[in-house]
């Protein structure tokens, strides 16, 4: 229990607002993206700059309250938010400034990517993120960040030139290649582990139209699909990226009507490259199966990370469970198959994104993320409106990915892990969890920012 002088000193500190369980936006606060995550922090710090992140972080430290750091909350496990403790919401600190000749961005601590991307567009540039706009650049980008740009210009810690952190012992500090090498090596790919950060910078690449969409096939086809997808990839130019789904196809436009809530495979695809090639990478895909839809166009790249934006807001069930993936082998195929199709609700969905390209160009150590020669990231996600189906999602996805996982490089990315225990955690990170562990016992020896796939400090 802290006394109410000690939080009304506190709240007095702050630019932002300090939300308390008496608040009548309490309820509305606490909501985060998955809604089958219910906490109720005892407050919620809103924080406008880093003076009252800092704040934020000496108020938890001194009265060793339990911190979640939330950015844009979209963490499946719902790690940006917590019961009882304080969460430091870092979304007001929502900012971005691009430097078109050195092609950077400077991006505040609680943008989304879709933030990120109206600001880059306009220049004709972009930085690899993921596939959703609405996903925050924080958790997405601590955890390594996988995404349409990702077999050209890699993952998004690739891009990562520097982060101004709050740490936590309240100091603040900026790491990059040059300064806090060692918070810098840990922040791309250790998650919130490490400190808060309220400021990264990233590399930009040309990037303005993008030729591409969603391609579908018959559910009898998987198999084949699923084989020739694999092996297009190998020889594929970087500039072609594509992810495979199983899905069921929503009652919506762009697909047409006679597809509607038909169970079928597809993949969504994002070529960067020359137009004058476009015609020669797309060929094969058009003539394959052929597919029942061919939505592939030319298109603003922002249009193509929004695409999904409308199908999944907020506050829909998600129980998800991934995998990395060195060889996609046909057995396994086969158990895609048999169990893609099970999926329970209209919004679940397998999908294998490639990660390889750039992403196998950096070495194993040279950042945390431990999969560099992984060909896939796997992710199996049981989605619903309905919480009286969390029990079926749930229920899909874990023996779906029980059956796979055998087949699996033995990790998974973090950003697609429920709280799954601390062998898992050290599974993704490999020979790099030593080291990690060693980072953190430098600078959170008692490990105040443990919500999250959590580092515990060395000894
Ligand atoms: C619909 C959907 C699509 C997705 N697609 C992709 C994809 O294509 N590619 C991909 O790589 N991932 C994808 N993800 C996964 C996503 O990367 C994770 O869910 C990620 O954790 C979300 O980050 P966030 O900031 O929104 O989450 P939050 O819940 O706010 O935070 C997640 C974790 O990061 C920490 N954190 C967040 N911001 C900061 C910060 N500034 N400083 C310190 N710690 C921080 C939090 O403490 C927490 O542990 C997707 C997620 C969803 C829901």
């Amino acid at each position: 229990m802290i006394d109410q002088v000690t939080i009304e000193e506190f709240k007095a500190s702050l630019r932002g607002q300090l939300i308390q369980p008496s608040d009548e936006d309490y309820n509305e606060a606490c909501k985060i993206y998955n809604a089958m995550i219910d906490r109720r922090p005892g407050m919620i710090a809103r924080c406008a700059n880093v003076a009252d992140v800092m704040a934020a972080v000496n108020f938890a430290r001194e009265n060793t309250t339990l911190v979640a750091i939330r950015g844009g909350g979209h963490n499946g496990p719902g790690l940006g938010t917590c019961d009882e403790g304080l969460v430091i919401d870092l979304s007001p600190i929502k900012y971005t400034r691009v430097d078109p000749q050195a092609r950077t961005v400077q991006v505040g601590g609680g943008c989304t990517w879709g933030d990120v991307d109206h600001a880059t567009h306009a220049f004709g540039l972009a930085t690899p993120s993921g596939i959703v706009s609405t996903t925050g650049v924080g958790g997405l980008t601590l955890g390594g960040g996988h995404g349409y740009l990702t077999r050209k210009y890699g993952l998004t810690i690739d891009n990562l030139l520097a982060a101004d952190m709050v740490l936590a012992d309240g100091s603040f500090v900026t790491a990059s290649a040059e300064e806090n090498k060692d918070l810098f090596w840990a922040i791309r790919g250790g998650g919130g582990n490490f400190g808060v950060i309220t400021e990264f910078r990233f590399r930009l690449h040309p990037v303005h139209t993008i030729i591409g969409g969603p391609t579908l096939w018959h559910r009898e086809q998987t198999t084949e699909v699923m084989q020739w997808f694999r092996d297009y990839m190998e020889q594929a130019p970087e500039d072609l990226y594509g992810f495979f789904a199983i899905l069921t196809v929503p009652p919506g436009p762009p697909f047409p009507e006679e597809l509607y809530l038909k169970k079928m495979c597809g993949v969504v695809w994002c070529y960067t490259g020359p137009e004058t090639e476009a015609e020669e990478v797309f060929q094969p895909i058009r003539e394959f199966g052929p597919p029942a839809m061919y939505g592939i166009q030319p298109m603003p790249y922002p249009a193509l990370q929004g695409a999904f934006d409308a199908l999944y807001p907020p506050g829909l069930q998600w129980y998800w469970k991934g995998d990395f993936v060195n060889e996609l082998t046909d057995e396994a195929i086969a158990l895609h198959v048999k169990h893609g199709y099970e999926m329970p609700t209209m919004h679940s969905t397998m999908h294998l994104y490639p990660i390889d390209g750039k992403t196998h160009q950096v070495g194993p150590d040279d950042t945390p993320w431990a999969y560099r020669k992984a060909k896939w990231s796997k992710v199996i996600a049981g989605v619903d409106p309905d919480p009286a189906n969390t029990e079926a999602i749930s229920v899909w996805a874990k023996e779906y990915w029980e059956a796979l996982h055998p087949h699996s490089a033995g990790g998974a990315y973090v950003n697609f892990m429920m709280e799954e225990g601390e062998d898992r955690v050290k599974a993704t990170y490999g020979t790099n969890y030593e080291r990690l562990a060693a980072i953190k016992q430098k600078y959170d020896p008692t490990n105040i920012f443990r919500v999250n796939q959590n580092i515990k400090p060395a000894g």
